[in-house]
């Protein structure tokens, strides 16, 4: 087996009596972008500052390429970060900023130049060597930071909300430049956001943790169609999240009930323990609305109800879709030219296929 890159074992860490890190396990492949994504106060930072060597276990240990870390001080572990506050050095310029970890480290002088040169490459900033961090922008003092990071070629580079402190336009260009450079040098990357449409984008895989635990791992498609649990279903994207009632179970189909309004055959979910009562999440995208008297053939679940609510959000409307007394559904339409509009109060048909429905164990 490939070795990993990082290898984190049953780590805990404590803060007083507050558990900021709860006996996570995590193997990150070599040569990836990994996410660490959660709200905030759910552990990310304190995981980085452990892999960095900031912080120290409660109990547990961290192997970078199977060499046990956690004796060894931050500046020889060989990793390179970058925060939001990138902390550029304001009266150095930006060739100082970069060369000065080198010049620390004892590097000769001419091979200072060329790291300097190439790193400066790297991010797209040759030719700013004599530019003080004030007379640039946020998305180029960031680009500093990066070449500071990555000028001593380290095995892991740690991000921690680096895009965090610039507009939106500028951090979604940041994020495909930051993709670009990763996949360039087949680095591993361990980013870390609270922002779920970045770590979608970015990722080749997504660890989502909540209060201290990682409570999924997969890319960013698994996540998105196959959320295990409530509270991945809701953190990424929307969901509507729905209660069902199992009225009958054969060797592999349930007959399930939502709400007295809507009762289907579904076929037996593998690898999940289903109790009478289950909890269904089905994205709003999934959903297609069309007027009651349609009729469709395909193997879907379709169901008549009341638009009661409406946003217009340019690219899409969303919709709240009432079915039978209290199932209000969440739709989301693309605005196409070809689709009917609907208002508060109209009837409307819903359907979407079976499949889209995801079992989550809660
Ligand atoms: P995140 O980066 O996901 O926002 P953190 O890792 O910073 O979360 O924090 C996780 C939890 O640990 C929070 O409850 C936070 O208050 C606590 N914590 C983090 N660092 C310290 C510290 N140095 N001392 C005490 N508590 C801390
Ligand atoms: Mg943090």
């Amino acid at each position: 087996m490939k070795e990993s890159a990082i290898n984190i074992k049953k780590v805990t860490k404590k803060f007083g009596n507050v558990t900021a890190v709860d006996n996570v396990d995590l193997k990150i492949p070599k040569g990836i972008f990994l996410t660490l994504l959660g709200s905030s106060g759910s552990g990310k930072t304190t995981i980085l500052m452990m892999i960095a060597g900031f912080h120290e276990p409660s109990s547990g240990e961290i192997l970078l390429e199977g060499e046990l870390i956690t004796p060894i001080p931050p500046y020889k572990r060989n990793i390179g970060m970058v925060f939001q506050n990138y902390a550029l050095w304001p009266h150095m310029t930006v060739y100082k900023n970069i060369a000065f970890p080198l010049k620390m480290h004892k590097v000769p002088k001419r091979d200072i130049a060329n790291r300097v040169k190439h790193v400066l490459g790297l991010v797209q900033l040759t030719g700013f060597e004599k530019r003080l961090p004030r007379e640039l922008s946020g998305g180029q003092q960031q680009r500093v930071a990066l070449a500071r990071a990555l000028v001593f070629n380290p095995k892991v580079l740690l991000m921690d909300e680096p895009l965090g402190a610039l507009d939106k336009k500028l951090r979604e260009h940041m994020q495909i430049e930051l993709r670009r450079i990763q996949q360039n040098l087949s680095i591993t990357v361990v980013y870390v956001t609270h922002d779920q449409e970045e770590a979608l984008t970015m990722s080749d895989s997504i660890v989502v943790v909540n209060e201290g635990k990682i409570e999924q791992i997969g890319t960013p498609r698994e996540l998105y169609e196959r959320p295990k649990t409530k509270f991945v279903a809701d953190f990424i994207g929307e969901s509507n999240i729905i209660e069902g009632i199992i009225t009958s179970e054969s060797k592999d189909q349930l007959k399930i009930s939502l709400n007295d309004s809507i009762e289907f055959t579904f076929p037996k979910p593998k690898n999940l323990k289903i109790k009478k009562k289950c909890l269904l999440a089905l994205r709003p995208e999934k959903i297609n609305l069309l007027s009651p008297l349609q009729k469709s053939d395909r193997e879907v679940i379709s169901v008549n109800g009341i638009v009661s609510e409406k946003v217009y959000v340019g690219n899409t409307t969303k919709y709240i879709v009432t079915i039978g007394r209290n199932l209000h559904l969440k739709v989301q339409l693309q605005n196409r030219s070809d689709q009917d509009d609907y208002n508060i109060g109209d009837r409307a048909g819903l359907e979407w296929f079976k499949e889209d429905f995801v079992f989550l164990s809660d």
